[in-house]
C-alpha cells in the first residue's frame, strides 16, 4: 500500500559472479550472504551467486545458515566467526560449517558432532588473526588448534584461514602481504606436521580486486557481488552492475513561499518561492536523519532535487525547485539510475561519511525488496 520499496535485479548479482569468479582463476568463490544478503534478501542473493558460479556462502550468524537451509539450499555454509559453544548443535543440525578460534571452540564442535552420531566427521574452518585483531587465534594458537582439530576422529580440518583488514587501501600493500605471509607460514609448519587444510583462504572483495597474491584457494566475495566496490579506490577495476535500486512515489506536494521552513526544527527555509515534494520514506526505512543536511540528492522527474530539512522517521522532504510538475505519484529515486542520472549507494555513503556496506545493511526490514 506504501509506495517505497527496492528493486533488486538478480542477474546483475549472477553476472557479478561470473565476472568475479574469472578473476580468481582456480580459486572458488564463497558468496558472502550475511546480513540479510547486504540488505537485499539472503536466500535470492545466495541463489542468484550459485548461479553465476558461486560454490560456497558465507554467513555472520548460525540463524542466517538456518535461513538458508529452510530456504532448501544445500551448497556448503561457512559461519565466518566462531558459533557459541551451546550453537554447536543447531550447526550440525543445519550441515554448516563453523569456524572455530579457540579450545573451548573445537570442544564444543567435536561433543556436538559426536552427539549427532555423524556419518563423517564435522568439517571446520580454524580462522588465524594475523592482523585484523577482530576475532581469530594468534598463529601460535591457530598452529595448534588446527593440530588438535586434525587429531579428533570427529573433526575435519577443512579450511585454515585469516581475514585482511586494509586490502581495501593499496597503499598500505605491505600490511596485506604481511597477512597472508603470516597465514602461509602457519599452513607451511601444519605441512611440516603432516596436517594439510584442504582450503587456505583470505581474499575479501578487496583481496580479490588488489592481491592476487590472497587468493589461495578460495575468495571469499560480500560488496562487489552485490555490483559495489569495496572502496571508490577501487572503482572501475571490474564491470560490476549493483544490483538494488531503492525507489519510492511522491506522496504530497506544495508550493512553498520564500522564507518558510520545513519539518522538524525548521532547518531548513525555503531561500525562493519553490515546489517541495514530500516522499513516504524515512530514517526508519534507512535514509539517514541528516541526509538533507549532508547534501543528500533525490531522483525525481530524471533530475537531481535535494533533500530539505530533517528526515523524519516516515517521511522526508525534497526541493523540487520553483515551477516544477512534480505531482502525486511520480517515482523517485534514491538509489539507482532515472533518466541520465544516477545516485550510488556510494555517493549516498560519502555523503553521509560511511560506506557503501552500511547504506545497504541499512535499508531496514519494512522496505519491500522485489526481486526479478
Ligand atoms: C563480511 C566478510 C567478508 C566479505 O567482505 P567484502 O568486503 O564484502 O567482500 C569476507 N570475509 C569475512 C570474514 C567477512 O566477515
Amino acid at each position: 500500500m506504501r509506495r517505497t520499496w527496492a528493486e533488486v535485479d538478480g542477474s546483475a548479482i549472477t553476472s557479478n559472479t561470473r565476472l568475479l569468479k574469472a578473476l580468481a582463476g582456480r580459486a572458488e568463490l564463497l558468496a558472502v550472504v550475511k546480513a540479510f544478503g547486504y540488505g537485499h534478501g539472503a536466500e535470492p542473493a545466495a541463489e542468484a551467486a550459485l548461479a553465476g558460479g558461486a560454490t560456497w556462502l558465507g554467513v555472520a550468524m548460525v540463524e542466517e545458515g538456518e535461513e538458508l537451509r529452510r530456504a532448501g539450499i544445500t551448497a556448503p555454509v561457512l559461519v565466518l566467526s566462531e558459533p557459541r559453544p551451546s550453537a554447536m548443535g543447531a550447526v550440525v543440525a543445519s550441515d554448516l560449517r563453523p569456524t572455530v578460534y579457540t579450545q573451548e571452540g573445537v570442544e564444543a564442535a567435536a561433543e556436538a558432532a559426536a552427539a549427532a552420531g555423524l556419518a563423517s566427521p564435522l568439517r571446520v574452518h580454524v580462522k588465524v588473526d594475523t592482523g585484523m585483531h577482530r576475532v581469530g587465534a594468534t598463529p601460535e594458537d591457530a598452529f595448534e588448534l588446527a593440530k588438535a582439530v586434525a587429531a579428533r576422529p570427529e573433526l575435519h580440518l577443512e579450511g585454515l584461514f585469516t581475514h585482511l583488514a586494509v586490502a581495501d587501501q593499496p597503499e598500505r600493500a605491505d600490511h596485506t602481504v604481511s597477512q597472508v605471509t603470516a597465514l602461509q607460514q602457519v599452513a607451511d609448519r601444519l605441512a611440516a606436521t603432516g596436517v594439510r587444510p584442504d582450503l587456505l583462504h583470505a581474499a575479501n572483495s578487496a583481496g580479490l580486486l588488489a592481491h592476487p597474491d590472497s587468493h589461495l584457494d578460495l575468495v571469499r566475495c560480500g560488496i562487489t557481488l552485490y555490483g559495489l566496490a569495496p572502496a571508490p579506490a577501487l572503482a572501475g577495476l571490474v564491470d560490476l552492475r549493483s544490483a538494488l535500486s531503492l525507489k519510492t512515489e511522491v506522496s504530497f506536494v506544495k508550493p512553498l513561499a520564500a522564507g518558510e521552513g520545513v519539518s522538524y526544527g525548521l532547518s531548513w527555509t525555503a531561500p525562493v518561492d519553490t515546489v517541495v515534494a514530500t516522499l513516504p520514506i524515512g530514517y526508519a526505512d534507512g535514509v539517514p536523519r541528516s541526509y538533507g543536511a549532508c547534501g543528500g540528492q533525490v531522483l525525481v522527474g530524471g533530475r537531481r532535487c535535494p533533500v530539505v530539512g530533517t528526515v523524519t522517521m516516515d517521511q522526508l522532504l525534497v526541493d523540487c525547485g520553483p515551477a516544477s510538475p512534480v505531482g502525486a505519484g511520480d517515482e523517485c529515486v534514491l538509489i539507482g539510475r532515472q533518466g541520465d542520472e544516477e545516485v550510488t549507494a556510494w555517493e549516498w555513503a560519502e555523503r553521509v561519511g560511511t560506506i557503501a556496506y552500511e547504506v545497504l545493511c541499512g535499508l531496514s526490514a519494512r522496505v519491500p525488496r522485489l526481486w526479478s
